[in-house]
């Protein structure tokens, strides 16, 4: 069978095109993914990019022309492209009863998700351009691309600070500012013998380079914006340390341009909340967060004097005594069983929670007992979940107050 003529190669901006089944294929089994009927289509040409190097395919649309020109089968989707064993393979979702309409020899009309496309293009060049930078000012290589409807992300053998990132992303934008243009070209392999060029490995046979003057030049078989401008923002989102190098999470183009409207938004909330103005939330928020640790403090203080007042009234000649206390601070918790432990012989425990959440997180210790010998009979009456030293146990367990009350000595 002859290879599909991959028109996206040589125009990322034809969005539909005229082809001939080559061949037509019902999806079963495994390959058969939603109700209805899966086909898979080998055409004579395509715009439909497949997935690969990276990049998620191409999405859109197909229509069966008729042979007498008329549109014999309405709009029907093309969900997935994938290139195997040399060969650009279609799958539409097809209704049972338009299977029939693609036989070899028919003439179709495809077109692709234009927008969803020229937003790969803008993230790919973006991408071109951040790696491209990295590489001749660090020596960075890349080692890993993904570009989906969700993110896009770049893998590098190199680490820069927080400011070289800052510089880099400063001089990405610069070169959507100076307009370049973004050429392919196919040398033959005397002339790419004396061209420097990333990605060098990767490639069999003819080779396809995607320049950017004075910034990059990349073998890359996927489709870009003809000018840097079209790209209009390039941002780093997040940076990660990743296999001894660095995970670069980018936006480029409207998803930039729409993440950084969403982000304006948070700000503003933000800023509305803390009563601050955008550029002072970082201080507003540290306030909150001061205060947040006062209270608690506060809050801790309350707790121990309440629960040492209550000890007050535990006859001293009680060997086992179990507290069943709110919601408590687990210092308050522990130090209150130990000052139990010095005043009780037997088991002392605290039982922190509420009848109305039905579960309480205790700990129980003894000064001379096996407090492990409690936590078995929670766990075998109760299914309490924890364990600990003779001395000292702390678990979890679900019930009320008058449940575990039954099981305790
Ligand atoms: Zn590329």
């Amino acid at each position: 069978m002859n290879g599909t003529e991959r028109l996206y190669e040589t125009d990322a901006y034809l969005t539909r095109c005229e082809a001939t089944v080559l061949s037509a294929r019902k999806l079963t089994g495994e390959d058969h993914t939603e109700s209805g009927c899966s086909l898979e289509l080998i055409l004579d040409k395509t715009v439909f990019f497949p997935e690969g190097g990276g990049q998620s395919c191409d999405i859109g649309w197909i229509c069966s022309a008729g042979n007498d020109g008329g549109h014999r089968s309405g709009m029907l989707a093309v969900t997935d492209v994938q290139i195997k064993d040399g060969v650009i393979r279609h799958t539409v979702s097809c209704p049972e009863d338009n299977c029939g309409l693609f036989l070899p020899g028919e003439q179709v009309l495809l077109q692709i998700n234009w927008e969803r496309r020229f937003g790969f293009m803008q993230n790919h060049t973006g991408e071109h351009i951040l790696s491209g930078l990295m590489h001749n000012r660090y020596g960075f290589d890349n080692i890993g691309f993904h570009l989906s409807d969700n993110s896009v992300t770049l893998d590098v053998n190199g680490q820069l600070s927080e400011e070289e990132i800052l510089l880099l992303e400063w001089e990405a934008n610069e070169v959507i500012y100076r307009n370049l243009p973004v050429k392919v070209s196919y040398p033959d392999s005397e002339k790419l013998g004396e061209i420097s060029y990333r990605s060098k490995i990767e490639i069999e046979g003819q080779v396809r380079l995607v320049t950017i003057p004075e910034v990059d030049v990349c073998a890359c078989c996927a489709t870009h914006v003809g000018m840097t401008g079209e790209i209009g923002l390039i941002k780093i989102v997040k940076t990660l340390r990743f296999n001894g190098g660095m995970r670069l999470f980018i936006a480029c183009g409207r998803r930039a341009f729409a993440l950084m409207q969403k982000r304006q938004q948070r700000i503003e909330e933000v800023s509305h909340l803390t009563n601050r103005s955008q550029d002072e939330i970082g201080d507003g928020v540290k306030h909150l967060l001061d205060e947040i640790g006062e209270l608690k403090q506060k809050n801790r203080d309350l707790e121990y004097k309440a629960a040492f007042l209550r000890l007050e009234t535990i006859p001293k000649d009680q060997k086992n005594v179990f507290l069943f206390v709110g919601d408590m601070d687990n210092i308050v918790q522990r130090n209150l069983v130990n000052k139990l432990c010095e005043e009780h012989d037997g088991f002392c425990g605290v039982f922190a929670g509420s009848d109305k959440e039905g579960r309480y997180r205790y700990i129980i210790g003894s000064r001379q007992m096996d407090s492990r010998d409690v936590q078995k009979a929670l766990r075998e009456k109760l299914g309490a979940k924890g364990g600990g030293k003779p001395e000292m146990i702390q678990g979890s367990v679900t019930g009320t107050e008058s449940c575990i009350a039954e099981v305790l000595p």
